[in-house]
């Protein structure tokens, strides 16, 4: 789930074992690890906490060596704890072994070990692996020990072992979490994120399912798993630079990427509009044309923050090309028996790309036929491998945990899309895109100029900080911007927050108004405008305490409601993309007042690569 870095080289493996987890600490974690070979035995050192903690750890204990392996946990078997946390070790301590992901059997394996002798610390799944390493070591080498435990294993892993026997080699492997092998000069790296190795080199390769990799401080080599073949490894160069990771002169990454919105939608939108801005463009479906003809239904997948997005995307495409959109928690529809053909394009959303749902209700789809499309932030990224086609967001590292920028690069992406379509289907002609891109690429100057004036939201946000409930409201386009709203809120103040339909309020959650609820409304100018202000009157007459969204130059609603935030119009397709950053600062801003970590809220990791 989390992250994993792991080195063999001449230099000390602890200092960039420890500035590789930093740099994966963005992902989310509950305890880390490290197991550093002192040319004697494999010294293991794990903490609960902060990254710094399990540093001070390390000062201590000096392990000095050039091999070492370490993680981040994101517990899914067993509590997080210093037992739990990894590196884990077979009886002799002799392997030490890091993963991230769930295997599946580790129940039934656990007893068959536990039959024949072995002791458990933990009560992770993983802890199996190292100790059936240990059990095929007896009589094998180290290399065909760890094929014969993988071929056994069920479910997800991105795994990196190393063993005491053989301390010149690391051996990883892939099914379902994403690992890749840096290359240095006479040195590599083994990592779960090209961040984590991005300091000391660009060279990648990335390892796909079923593979695995020998490492060693001259060369390695990859091969499958299930035939033995050699597989030839591309090796990429990763272009992220280091800058791009750092905080920029903000507080907190999730203010950096807020301010980083009318940068990072512009280069959503980069490439896709062409001929003087009347005609889109999506690379990955060009010679696609024929079998798109024959598309008669959408369904989005998507999970968090990205389902939101996809509902904003079933607006603008039935509105645009008026073709029937599904949006679909991915959860829910991998288990269920969903009606999927070849005539349906089915579009993958997640920032990662590796959100373990999204991925396997993507794989359900293809599997029924039907044409898969990727929008993701994160290159190479398991969902962008494994679809037909795709579009990245372009949107550079998203540190925070809470998502910002990638919710406004998927919205933009989105938008391109349902007009390309549009067009691709006869339900626009030039003229028309051309007003309605145009439109479209006013958008970041808006974002910008509403941000150089949020000053309001501040002062908002000290008079509600002490909530203990927020009522989020929206209608049409911005119904989904009420959900988000309250997503971001709770994920991250811990408040409870809900958002709902402004005319659904009135079959329920109209019970919870009273003097002490704020309620939020997006009220921007729109086909809903009246419908909104009549639920806006509602909730006064119980006494909720209100807080709307409006246009700027809405005069209105400031003699109805306590207090107004006030964005620049757009058309209604597009006012998502604005109305949601006051959302975004609202929770930033009551989170910091109530002195929680905003980049890495609780019990929530960057990218969810469970079930
Ligand atoms: N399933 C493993 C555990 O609970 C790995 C979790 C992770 O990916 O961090 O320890």
């Amino acid at each position: 789930m989390c992250g994993i870095i792991g080195y063999i080289g001449k230099k000390e493996a602890s200092p960039i074992l420890i500035s590789g987890l930093r740099r994966l600490e963005y992902r989310g974690y509950d305890s880390a690890g490290v197991s550093v070979w002192n040319g004697r035995d494999l010294v293991n050192v794990k903490r609960t906490g902060r990254i710094s903690v399990l540093s001070d750890a390390i000062d201590e204990k000096r392990p000095v060596g050039s091999l070492g392996i370490a993680h981040t946990r994101w517990a899914t078997h067993g509590a997080p704890s210093e037992e739990n946390a990894h590196p884990h070790s077979d009886c002799s301590g002799k392997v030490a072994v890091v993963h991230n992901g769930i295997i599946e059997n580790f129940v039934s394996l656990k007893k068959s070990l536990l039959s024949e002798g072995h002791k458990f610390i933990s009560e992770t799944d993983t802890e199996v692996i190292a100790h059936m390493i240990e059990k095929y070591m007896k009589v094998e080498d180290f290399e065909s020990a760890v094929v014969s435990t993988l071929k056994l294993l069920e479910g997800a892993y991105g795994l990196v072992a190393i063993s005491a026997d053989e301390p010149d080699k690391i051996i990883v492997a892939k099914k379902g979490s994403p690992l890749v092998i840096g290359i240095g000069d006479g040195e590599y790296f083994v990592a779960s994120d090209t961040s984590a190795i991005l300091d000391h080199t660009k060279n990648v390769i990335y390892l796909d399912d079923g593979e695995v990799g020998v490492v060693e401080s001259g060369g390695y080599r990859v091969f499958n798993l299930h035939d033995n073949s050699v597989a030839d490894k591309m090796i990429e160069e990763v272009s992220a630079n280091m800058d791009a990771i750092e905080k920029g002169g903000f507080d907190t990454f999730m203010l950096k990427e807020i301010f980083e919105q009318p940068e990072s939608i512009v280069n959503a939108m980069r490439g896709h509009i062409t001929e003087g801005g009347s005609v889109v463009k999506f690379g990955g479906l060009e010679g696609h044309e024929k079998r798109l003809s024959e598309i008669n239904r959408v369904i989005i997948v998507a999970c968090g923050t990205s389902f939101h997005a996809g509902l904003v995307a079933r607006w603008m495409m039935e509105e645009l090309v008026k073709i029937p959109v599904e949006v679909e928690y991915a959860s829910e529809f991998r288990y269920r028996n969903p009606i999927v053909d070849e005539n349906c394009f089915v579009i993958a959303i997640s920032q990662s790309g590796e959100t373990a749902d999204t991925l396997a209700a993507l794989k359900l789809a293809k599997e029924r036929g039907a044409f898969t499309y990727g929008v993701c932030n994160v290159v190479g990224s398991s969902i962008a491998r494994a679809v037909d086609a795709g579009a990245y967001l372009h949107a550079g590292p998203e540190i925070s945990v809470a998502s910002t920028k990638a919710f406004t690069s998927q919205i933009t992406v989105l938008a391109l899309l349902s007009v390309y379509f549009a067009q691709q289907f006869g339900k626009i002609n030039k003229n028309e895109a051309h007003k309605i891109l145009s439109h479209l690429e006013q958008i970041p100057n808006k974002v910008k100029e509403y941000l150089e004036n949020v000053k309001d939201v501040e002062e908002i946000a000290k008079e509600f900080y002490n909530a203990t409930n927020i009522l989020y409201l929206g209608r049409g386009a911005n119904f989904p911007v009420a959900l988000e709203g309250a997503l971001k809120m709770k994920e991250l103040s811990y408040i409870h927050a809900e958002g709902c339909p402004a005319a659904e309020m009135k079959h329920g959650p109209i019970a919870l108004i009273d003097k002490e609820m704020p309620v939020i409304f997006i009220a921007t100018k729109d086909s809903t405008y009246d419908k909104i202000v009549s639920n806006i009157q509602e909730v006064k007459a119980r006494g909720g305490r209100v807080i709307a969204i409006a246009t700027v130059g809405d005069n209105y609603l400031e003699t109805l409601v306590e207090h107004v935030i006030y964005v620049p119009e757009t058309i209604e397709i597009f006012s998502p993309l604005l109305n949601v950053i006051p959302m975004q600062l609202l929770a930033y801003y009551i989170t910091t007042m109530k002195g929680h970590d905003v980049d890495k809220p609780r019990n929530l990791a960057k990218s969810v690569t469970v079930e």
